[in-house]
């Protein structure tokens, strides 16, 4: 029997593995040569790649793009870090890289896909320090209200709030601009906003909508000036918002990078 409290905006239960319809975290998870995911998902990220060549590189890009910003953030002196859209257990997870830093950070891995939660053993190291919690976005207010986020985020310091490739999961009609707001107005001075999101500015990538049509959750790309306007009531650091391979890279960026569909940036709220 499905009872309503463990049903999930997807329409399945929290502890149900759906694998009847490609899942965005198992899709990312196969682009980045993970384990976990399903032939559904195999096969949304080998139409993905078909429209989009590079795609593997691009998630690498990203996940690089997230390593250098989460340095960036432990090193200006933040201790918690508010990650929504955590995606799979891959190496380094944001703990990791953020404690290589400063063993102190303590971190809540949100995400609205069950399967994040089957590896929630993964993800929280030491108690008390890391929790993991299945929420929507699309809900702000939830996140912001829930006891397990409470328990390791201080909302009077300053907090990292990482959007990591999550936004171009969020259509216009559900106002990720409103979204971002929301969260933004509970953050303390001193606070980060680490974001990424997929673009067709670069090449047009706009058939690998397509890929996604089946999932449970639409692709939507955005360019330069719509994702700018996620920053907005944040100051953006150097370089500002920049395509991921080329935001504070730590070696030149390569041919085939200057293709990828990637946006990043990183700003502090004064
Ligand atoms: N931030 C990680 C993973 C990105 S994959 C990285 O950049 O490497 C995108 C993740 O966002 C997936 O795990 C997916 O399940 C999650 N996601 C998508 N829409 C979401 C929503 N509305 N609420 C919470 N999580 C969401």
């Amino acid at each position: 029997r499905r009872e309503e409290r463990s049903v999930t905006q997807n329409g399945f239960r929290a502890d149900e593995i759906d694998t009847s319809r490609p899942h965005p975290a198992r899709i990312y998870d196969y682009l980045l040569g993970g384990k976990d995911n399903y032939q559904v998902d195999r096969e949304a990220g080998e139409q993905l790649i078909g429209v989009a060549p590079e795609a593997r590189i691009g998630v690498q890009a990203n996940r690089a793009f997230l390593q250098r910003a989460v340095r960036h953030v432990v090193g200006a002196g933040v201790r918690q870090i508010l990650d929504i859209g955590t995606g799979l257990p891959t190496s380094p997870n944001v703990h990791e890289i953020a404690r290589a830093v400063s063993p102190d950070v303590r971190i809540a891995y949100v995400d609205n896909d069950p399967i994040v939660n089957t590896h929630a053993a993964t993800l929280m190291s030491e108690a008390g320090t890391t929790s993991v919690v299945l929420a929507d976005l699309r809900d702000p207010q939830a996140i912001l209200d829930h006891p397990d986020v409470h328990r390791v985020i201080d909302f009077d310091q300053p907090v990292a709030l990482l959007l990591v490739a999550i936004l171009h999961f969020v259509t216009e009609a559900e106002q990720p601009g409103r979204i971002v707001a929301t969260l933004r107005d509970a953050l303390p001075a001193g606070s980060h906003l680490v974001l990424s999101h997929a673009t067709s500015d670069f090449a047009d990538r706009r058939e690998t909508v397509t890929a996604y049509s089946n999932a449970t959750a639409s692709m939507n790309l955005r360019d330069r000036a719509e994702i700018e306007r996620f920053f907005d009531g944040f100051e953006l650091i150097e370089p500002g918002v920049a395509q991921v391979p080329f935001w504070r890279p730590d070696s030149e960026p390569t041919r085939e990078e200057r293709e990828i569909g990637f946006y990043g940036g990183v700003a502090v709220k004064r």
